[in-house]
Order: C-alpha cells, then sequence, then structure tokens
C-alpha cells in the first residue's frame, strides 16, 4: 500500500504512523523525522535546514524533495510505505505523483486527519520539542491551512478522512476500518 498521512501539526500523524506502518507492512517514512535525524547528527542538510524547523517554516522543496527521493529508492520502500510530513504542499505532490510514475505506481489513499486547530495547540504545548513554542506551533499550524490543507483537493478522489480525537487505539481502528471500506 501506498499512503500518504495528511492532518494538521499535532493531530497524531506520527503515532498513528508507527501502529499503522506494522499493521500494513510498509515502512513509515516521516520527513519531521528524517530532518531531525540529521540535525542530531549534524551533518550538512542537518545544518542547513534547522533553521528552518526552529521557525515552523517549510524546508525549501530541492532540498526536501531530494532527500524524499533517495528515501523512497532504498528497498523496504518499492512495495509499498506511509507518508508522513510529505507532501505538504502541491508542487511536492506534483513531483511524488512524478517518481511513483516513473515506476508505474500511483498513490492508494491519502488519510485525513480531521482535528480541531485549538485541540491540536494545547497538545503540542503539553509535548514541548524545541519547536513546540507557542509562537511558532501557531505558525505551523497556518503554514498547514495554506500550503498543506489544498492537498485535499489535489487528491480529492483518494482521500479518506477519519476523525482524530479519542484514544490511540481507536483512530487506529478507524483509520484502518475507513482504508478498508475505500478501496
Ligand atoms: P509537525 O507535524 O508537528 O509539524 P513534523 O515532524 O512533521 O512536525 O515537521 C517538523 C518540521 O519539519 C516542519 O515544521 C518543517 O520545518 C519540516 N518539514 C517536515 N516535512 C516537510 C516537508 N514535506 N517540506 C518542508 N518542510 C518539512
Amino acid at each position: 500500500m501506498r499512503l500518504v498521512l495528511v492532518g494538521p501539526p499535532g493531530a497524531g500523524k506520527g503515532t498513528q504512523a508507527q501502529i499503522l506502518s506494522s499493521k500494513l507492512g510498509v515502512p513509515h517514512i516521516s520527513t519531521g523525522d528524517l530532518f531531525r535525524a540529521h540535525i542530531s547528527q549534524q551533518t550538512d542538510l542537518g545544518k542547513e535546514v534547522q533553521e528552518y524547523l526552529d521557525a515552523g517554516e517549510l524546508v525549501p522543496d530541492e532540498v526536501t524533495n531530494e532527500m524524499v527521493r533517495e528515501r523512497l529508492a532504498q528497498a523496504d520502500a518499492t512495495g509499498g510505505f506511509l507518508l508522513d510530513g510529505f507532501p505538504r504542499n502541491v508542487s511536492q505532490a506534483d513531483v511524488l505523483g512524478g517518481l511513483l510514475a516513473a515506476s508505474g505506481h500511483r498513490l492508494d489513499a491519502v488519510l485525513e486527519f480531521r482535528i480541531d486547530e485549538d485541540v491540536v495547540v494545547e497538545r503540542l504545548l503539553a509535548r514541548g520539542r524545541t519547536d513546540d513554542k507557542e509562537d511558532v506551533i501557531r505558525h505551523r499550524q497556518q503554514v498547514y491551512r495554506t500550503e498543506t490543507a489544498p492537498l485535499l483537493d489535489y487528491y480529492a478522489d483518494i482521500v479518506v478522512s477519519i476523525d482524530a480525537v479519542g484514544d490511540v487505539e481507536e483512530i487506529s481502528e478507524r483509520a484502518l476500518r475507513a482504508l478498508r471500506d475505500a478501496k
């Protein structure tokens, strides 16, 4: 299965991605995690992207797209994947479509996490990652609304939406059921 998760920062995509990845037997690929790994290992890419993460801005598309292209070319991702945090704008979605088409594939579904902005801001403030300061959180929500939410129209034909408020287990069941019903 080739799946993309879309939802505002703090919607619980990372948590669900881990569960769904093991249930569906495909690797979880999180661009946020990949960037944070580069930053903690102080690679050249890490040094280049740190300021964007700290400010809650999107990393420039050339950098992000290339990192994703390399990751998707790895052996474990050839049979399917669960992308978390990519694409985050329409231009990245075009690039992803091109990469998949080149190998004769396409996305099976885009799973949308629906949740109120006030709820996610509360959660992120409680989480306390280095980019979880209130002004940065608000900015990430705004970037989501303007850059990422348009993907829901772009992918209208394959969007599967779920209510992302509830217990972790309840939400993964909802997601699996919704994906099954969408087939
Ligand atoms: P959250 O969902 O809380 O925003 P992520 O871990 O998904 O957290 O992303 C953290 C940061 O990593 C983003 O604010 C952005 O700076 C960067 N990032 C992640 N994915 C992308 C992407 N596809 N394009 C550009 N920047 C990205």
